[in-house]
């Protein structure tokens, strides 16, 4: 197996963390197994990267800019927001100066324009064999907007698109209010990512969302390719992929590698827990009926009780997101994928948001092993992973 590690170092215009922090948790791992790749973002702090670009070097491990595309660019450069589907613009809120989730328009070439400008000011002259791309998407149904981040973009740009895939866009906002509309109509999941629909215009809605995203991807990707930068990609878990404009296993084919996020025990977004109460939130409500409707259609065994789901914790209480599933998610992924796969697990603890012990790492890594993927990407900061989470990878990895 191959194992990837990330550390976060805070946001464009937050505060960056001292190299001697990120030697000493760098060395606890790989003075004792092999690491193949550091990726590491997205603070502007240039001697940081080149002192660790040096220490990576001197162990012949390759080095990545955790790079957010279509979120947090919006810090350093003025960039066009998305628009909702009664006109309105979704603008930033000053929330988080680390993270903000504010999202812009994937399909402007005026922000793509931007996005690679802000690579090419900070980090162009720092020695990365690669960037790993983040964000690379729409908003969620856990984006701060909801629903209504998810049904974007209605920008001039993008209504030009729609009109040319002949998309009716009364249509869809009659849709929208239409009682049957509960859960967005999912008839059946076909794996992968891809759903059936009830109404035509949701499932060709999705697809166009799929396209743009597709078709940024692939002139930033040509960019960096130009440049001789390997390229990885962050993406959501198969099932939840769809919602946010992710084609993943088109998207494979653009990248060196591609990173699902698979945390069964994050109530944070890509969570599974979290990203699924979102859904269920925003589309029919989270009461037990709809929890065990939307597991039948994913096809999640029917004695996981979806009443394990704590409401008031935000989260799966003692049981994280079914392994059974997340492991046929990863294999069917990995039997399509153009590029090989890297499952994403949370091994850092983090107040409010991640919690994962030695026996829930323990647990995912022997599953996801069965998976058929190509390695790990231990997630999301190296710097807030304990050092019992460490100690049981390195003793899983080891062996
Ligand atoms: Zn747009």
């Amino acid at each position: 197996m191959e194992v990837t590690v990330q550390i976060f170092t805070g946001g464009f215009s937050g505060a960056s963390v001292p190299f001697e922090l990120i030697e000493q948790k760098l060395l606890s791992f790989i003075n004792r197994f092999r690491v193949t790749k550091v990726i590491m973002g997205w603070s502007v702090d240039k001697p940081l990267y080149e002192k660790t670009a040096a220490l990576l070097s001197k162990h012949n491990i390759e080095y990545y800019l955790w790079f957010p595309v279509f979120s947090e660019t919006g810090a350093l450069k003025n960039l066009s927001p998305l628009v909702d589907y009664t006109g309105s613009s979704i603008d930033k809120s000053d929330n988080n100066p680390d993270e903000d989730f504010f999202f812009c328009c994937p399909n402007n070439r005026f922000n793509i324009a931007k996005i690679t400008d802000i690579f090419n000011e900070n980090f162009a002259s720092i020695k990365f064999n690669g960037v790993f791309l983040d964000r690379i998407r729409y908003p969620s149904f856990a984006g701060e907007q909801g629903k209504r981040g998810v049904f974007t973009c209605f920008c001039p740009e993008c209504i030009k698109i729609y009109r040319s895939e002949n998309f009716d866009i009364e249509k869809l906002k009659l849709s929208l209010c239409d009682p049957e509309f509960s859960l967005l109509g999912l008839k059946k999941y076909l794996g992968s990512g891809m759903y059936e629909f009830q109404d035509k215009v949701i499932s060709s809605f999705f697809q166009i969302k799929r396209n743009i995203i597709y078709y940024s991807l692939q002139r930033i990707c040509m960019y960096f390719r130009k440049k001789n930068y390997s390229i990885g990609l962050d993406v959501f878990a198969p099932f939840l992929s769809q919602f946010t404009g992710q084609d993943i296993v088109k998207l494979s084919g653009l990248c060196d590698f591609i990173k699902p996020m698979m945390y069964r025990t994050t109530c944070a977004p890509a969570g599974l827990p979290f990203e699924t109460e979102a859904l269920l939130q925003q589309t029919c409500g989270t009461e037990n009926d709809n929890y065990k409707r939307f597991f039948k259609l994913l096809g999640i065994k029917p004695e996981y009780p979806p009443s394990a789901y704590d409401v008031q914790s935000g989260g799966f209480k003692n049981k994280p997101f079914d392994v059974d599933f997340t492991v046929k998610e990863l294999h069917d992924l990995s039997l399509l994928s153009f590029c090989p796969v890297y499952a994403g697990i949370e091994i850092n603890r983090v107040k409010d948001a991640a919690q994962p012990d030695p026996a829930y790492i323990e647990e995912t890594i022997k599953a996801y092993s069965k998976a058929g993927i190509r390695g790990f990407t231990l997630s999301w900061n190296l710097l807030d992973m304990p050092e019992e989470n460490i100690d049981k990878a390195v003793q899983l990895f080891s062996s």
